[in-house]
Order: C-alpha cells, then structure tokens, then sequence
C-alpha cells in the first residue's frame, strides 16, 4: 500500500514533501492501492534510550529535593507516597524478577507511556530478565544488553560485577549505566573510575552524565561511546542537567529517554518540550535526531529503525502535521494526533479507521476514544488500569494514559 504524507522525514536532515511511502504491513484487506495523506507528517518512531518500566507510577518522588546525587534520592524515594502506593500493588522482594504477574503488569504499563508518545522501542534498564519479560510487551523492550545500576551502588538490583558485566557484552550489545547523576564529590569522581575500570567502550551507554566535564565528553566521543539524556529527571531531581550543547559539540552520541515518571516526564514529547525549553538555540532537528539515528546507534539496534525508508516503510510514526515545521509537530503532540504508529510491520496505534485496511488479529487490540476521535491500540492498557484499581480498591490514574 503506497501512502503519501504532506511530508516525510527520512531523517533529521531530509525532509521530504509528498513522496511515495511503501507501507509494508503484515496483512492488508480491502485496502486502496495508494493513499493521499493530507496535513500528515511521517516520522521514524521514537526511541526512548532509558526508562526504568516497572517505576512508572505516579505522583513523581522526592521530598528532599534538589539531591546533591541520585544515591540519595534511591534511598529516600522508598519512602514517598508513590513508592508505598505501589507497594500495595506489587513488592520489590528485592529479588528484581519481574516475570512475576503483578511486575508484569506494571512493565506492560509502562511501555504504554513511550507508546502514547510516539515511541515503539523503549531500554528498560534494570538486571536481564527472561526472555518471557519482553515477549510479553506491547512495544519493543530492548532484550540484548548488559547493564550496571551506577559505578557507585554497582548491581545492588542484581547482575553481575560492573566488569563481568562488560565482558558478557564482549563489545557486541550495549553496556548501560548510570553514571555523573549529580552535582557532589560522589558523582563527580565516577567518571575517572569508569575509565579506570576499562569500563569506557565504545558499547557503554552512558545514563545522565550531569556531573560530567568537557574535558570528560571529550573522552566519551573520543570513545565512540552514547550518553542519555533525560531532561526532565535531571532538573526535577538534581536541578541540572548534563552540558548537552559541549557534548554534541565534542561530538557525543546523545541520545534522549524518559527515565521512570517517579522522577522524569510522560513520554518523549513532554521532554522535548522542556528540552527546547531550557536549550531554545538546540535546533528541533537535533532533538528529533537523539530520538530517532542517535537513539538506534546508542541501543546498536540497526539502522533501519532510525531512519524512514521509503521503499520498505515497516517502521513508521504518523502524525498530524500541527505546524508548517514538521520538528515543531512534535513538541503540539499529543496520543490524538498520531494517526499511525507501526513497528516492524506490526500495527501497534493509531486512528480506528485504519482498521478497515489492515487485517489485524482483533483479539489482540482493544479500542478507546480520546478527543474526538476513536484509535486502536495493541493489548488493552485500559484492562492494566483495571486490575490495578481492583487491587487498590480505587481508582488510579496515569497520567501518560490518553483516557
Ligand atoms: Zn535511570
């Protein structure tokens, strides 16, 4: 089915009016050979390059802020409200196995946060689960990498050693890590005991990094290696954020993530926004970029999924074109205005109507409305929000949940 959009955004840097988009969909009925798309924009789908799944509950946590580090704050936010909510739902035995059924839950929810914002890949950073963990999500968990909480607490969440680790990884799949989250002596000394620890790759990515200097962020590109920024974590929490105009003038990879609502934004959207916000001079493109090609290459996800290509489009993200500049659409999105998200062929979101074309197994999709209009979404979020609420016997909401 060839659709054509007003516009199309190969890339951050080729933008493209009123091309013909090879949309490759596992099943079609009924569907017309080409399709005008007027007011459309297309996209890549967004790459959310960190989150933390299972902590996207609500109200964010943080009594005590600004924390002078985010150690602290682990420690403190067990206590907030947020925290001993959830608890009523599910309890961190501290085993960190999170194929349990109310764990589960939770993570399901979560990936619906990146969804309703445009995204159709999240990194859920936390200790390997089994394969069963991210075979049950709705969108895309990356499953292929090897982590370490932060240099300072290690893997206090399960894993093995930070350098046993990287070994697992043998160069070959990311190695994540928390690392300069604040603004003490702690924090900035992490740096130096990465690169001591020969824990600087070119696979390491690097979660925050506000502590971080530029002679530092020298040595990251220098490294090859990707840093994630997370505007919204940082100043809620810390107060600042990682120098984010020096590191992509060093040359960094940085891509861009939500971390979890207890202390970052909604979705990618709500980071953009305040991302321009406090960086106006920060060209819209470039943000697009560290959600789009920055983020594949920091996850090593190929490039396919950072890119729109044309002439196999199986990877998209459909929108309603709210302003002439396809980058400043983004910052007016809400989950109304995506017509169309698909990931590898897969329908996962978008305006009802669609359904009429495309073949889709509907035991597997549920239906809402939002605005004005009626949208299909794979799983059913709304029956996640349910079984929380029979739990908690009222009920809660999310706000990341367009209903
Ligand atoms: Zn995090």
């Amino acid at each position: 089915m060839i659709i054509k959009p007003s516009i199309s955004v190969l890339s951050s840097d080729r933008v493209e009016a009123r091309i013909d988009l090879d949309l490759f969909c596992r099943s079609y009925s009924d569907a017309p050979e080409s399709l005008a798309l007027e007011g459309a924009v297309a996209f890549s789908p967004l790459i959310n390059s960190h989150d933390h799944l299972i902590g996207n509950w609500f109200p964010r946590a943080g009594d005590k802020r600004p924390y002078h580090n985010s150690h602290i704050w682990v420690e403190d936010m067990k206590s907030s409200f947020s925290f001993q909510e959830r608890n009523q739902f599910w309890f961190n035995d501290g085993s960190f196995d999170l194929s349990v059924p109310h764990a589960l839950v939770l993570a399901q929810l979560g990936c619906y946060k990146s969804l309703f914002g445009g995204a159709a890949t999240v990194q859920d950073h936390g200790p390997n689960q089994a394969p069963l963990y991210y075979d049950s999500m709705p969108i895309s968990v990356l499953k292929d990498y090897r982590q370490c909480h932060s240099i300072t607490m290690e893997n206090w969440w399960g894993g093995e050693s930070p350098e046993a680790e990287m070994q697992l990884s043998a160069g070959k799949i990311p190695y994540i890590i928390h690392l300069g989250e604040g603004t003490d002596n702690v924090t900035r000394a992490e740096f130096s005991e990465l690169t001591r620890r020969k824990l600087l790759q070119a696979n390491t990515l690097l979660i925050h990094g506000i502590a971080f200097t530029e002679d530092e962020l020298r040595q990251i590109a220098a490294a090859k290696a990707s840093v994630c920024w997370c505007p919204t974590s940082n100043y809620y929490l810390i107060g600042e954020t990682l120098k984010v105009e020096a590191a992509l003038q060093a040359g960094v990879n940085v891509c861009i993530g939500t971390d979890s609502t207890m202390s970052g934004g909604i979705n990618l959207i709500s980071e953009f926004i305040l991302a321009h916000e406090k960086f106006p001079a920060l060209p819209l493109s470039t943000l697009y970029k560290m959600a789009s090609e920055n983020g594949a290459k920091a996850l090593m996800l190929p490039p396919r999924y950072g890119f729109l290509q044309p002439d196999r489009t199986e990877n998209m993200l459909l929108m309603d074109l709210v302003d002439r500049d396809p980058f400043r659409t983004l910052l007016a999105a809400e989950a109304e205005n995506i017509r169309l998200l698909v990931r590898d062929g897969i329908p996962l979101f978008g305006d009802s109507q669609w359904l009429e074309w495309l073949d889709v197994d509907m035991e597997k999709y549920s239906t809402f409305r939002t605005g004005s209009r009626e949208k299909f979404v794979i799983g059913d979020p709304q029956e996640l929000n349910d079984r929380i609420d029979a739990v908690l016997g009222y009920h809660k909401d999310f706000p990341y949940l367009p209903f």
